[in-house]
């Protein structure tokens, strides 16, 4: 096992390792920028070294600085937490080179999962369901056409290098498709530098819903069920629940096991979110991320698992500790992600923090690296906190949400805290019927200025 591990990384989630890192006796090394010399993170590691300024660039994606860092603490592996560098193979592979440890998958992995083509081909030849569509790029406005005809309108065109929903359009008709074609294929040079698109039949009322797989990277592998995270703004998940209130046991099994043989073949490590539309009862693949997902506190609630943990053994190559038949659900759990954010617009609302309370009580974690005094810089991600319970039921478990947000104090900001107070009062909410599209439209009619 290593004994100390350096989190490249900062927020709740650097916590979040930090937490994991202690119970199991490993040393930790917390980096940060000079505007986060007293973050939270840096006081609660063992270590801490400053490895740059402010902007991102130059301190948590510089990798000279986390390998200086690790070469000056003596840290023998690195976890990415998400975002920053979690999904960079260019990353992993300089670490490979210098012999420190990535607690993640592998560069080819992150590779092939990177580029969504090469993704997408690689899980329907492992017998993963895909979204009908362009056998790969599509490069001209004709071809674009063509593949139109084939599938039907409307379509939707992605580029290969996209994340954070840029360079995706929507083409309702034959007439749109130019136009279509032509912006997504700009955006994704500007934002990825690769223009690079592929299209896919647009699916109208689907849910979110993702499975946790986790592999020890010798050709075993299970899952941990599903997360449905639907309710979405501007394709970010803003409330995650798990087990989905739309997936029965036998639908659970039968996609669980596709993903997890999927993963087995490939000889996956660690930790991995498939990413699914999932619409009359079929699942459509749109992504699969190699690294822990923000809403990973939920899946943990119900199977009593630390993700962390297993990631963290996985890497120093002990076995993984469960089976298949081990991991059984116990209850519901939900996720609310507070961001730094003033409604009905959320916009950013960094400041200083004059008082916090995290709510607690049986069922009820809060995962957030605030604290009185604390200053919110404004360079960073606007996530300020997770809230997750837990509860035998979905119903409790949203009783106890309720409950926990009541107890709840941020002051000296705005969050998005009341966003959740007014969701709670939602019959669809209440019954989990919504689709991807549930929480824009509500917005629109109940929060929005315009
Ligand atoms: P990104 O990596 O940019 O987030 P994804 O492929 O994960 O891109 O898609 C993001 C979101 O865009 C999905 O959660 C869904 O809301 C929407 N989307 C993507 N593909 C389709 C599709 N074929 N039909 C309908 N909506 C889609």
């Amino acid at each position: 096992m290593f004994d100390k591990i350096l989190i490249a990384n900062r927020g709740e989630i650097a916590l979040r390792v930090i937490r994991a890192c202690r119970e199991m006796g490993i040393g930790s090394v917390a980096v940060h920028s000079t505007a986060d010399a007293d973050a939270m993170h840096v006081r609660m590691a063992d270590e801490a070294i400053c490895i740059g300024p402010p902007s991102a660039t130059d301190s948590y994606l510089s990798v000279p600085a986390i390998i200086a860092a690790c070469e000056i603490t003596g840290a023998q592996a690195i976890h990415p937490g998400y975002g920053f560098l979690s999904e960079n193979a260019k990353f992993v592979s300089i670490l490979e080179d210098h012999g420190i440890t990535f607690i993640g998958p592998t560069a080819e992995h992150i590779r092939i999962m990177g580029d969504k083509i090469t993704a997408k081909d690689t899980m329907k030849n492992l017998g993963v369901p895909c979204v009908p569509g362009s056998d790969g790029g599509v490069d001209t406005v004709a071809d674009a056409l063509a593949v139109g005809i084939d599938f039907g309108y409307p379509v939707i065109v992605k580029a290969t290098a996209g994340g954070g929903g840029r360079g995706m359009k929507l083409a309702t008709s034959a007439e749109d498709m130019e136009t279509a074609f032509r912006t997504a294929r700009a955006e994704a040079k500007a934002a990825f530098g690769n223009d690079e698109v592929y299209i896919e039949k647009y699916l109208g009322r689907p849910r979110h819903i993702e499975i946790q797989v986790f592999g020890d990277g010798k050709g075993r592998a299970v899952h941990l069920g599903e997360r449905d995270c639907s309710l979405q703004r501007r394709h970010q998940k803003v409330f995650e629940e798990a087990p989905g209130p739309a997936i029965d046991a036998t639908t659970r099994a039968e996609i669980g096991r596709i993903c997890a043989d999927a993963v087995a073949r490939i000889n996956y490590i660690g930790a991995g979110t498939i990413e699914f539309l999932y619409e009359d009862g079929e699942f459509y693949f749109i992504e699969m991320n190699t690294r822990l997902q923000v809403e990973h506190p939920v899946t943990e609630a119900i199977f009593g698992v630390d993700l962390v943990r297993e990631q963290i053994r996985v890497a120093a190559g002990l076995p993984m500790e469960f089976n298949q038949d081990e991991l059984n659900i116990n209850g519901h759990a939900i996720e609310v992600r507070l961001n730094a954010e003033k409604l009905p617009n959320f916009a950013p609302s960094p400041g200083t923090i004059t008082q916090y309370h995290a709510p607690g009580g049986l069922g009820v974690r809060m995962d957030s690296a605030l604290y009185d005094g604390y200053s919110i810089p404004p360079y960073y991600d606007s996530l300020i906190g997770k809230l997750i319970v837990h509860g035998r039921d979905r119903e409790e478990a949203i009783a106890r949400l309720n409950r926990a947000l009541g107890e709840l104090i941020v002051d000296g900001i705005e969050t998005t805290a009341p966003l959740f107070d007014a969701l709670l009062l939602e019959d669809d909410i209440h019954s989990g019927d919504y689709t991807i599209h549930w929480l824009e439209k509500w917005l629109e009619t109940n929060l929005q200025d315009g």
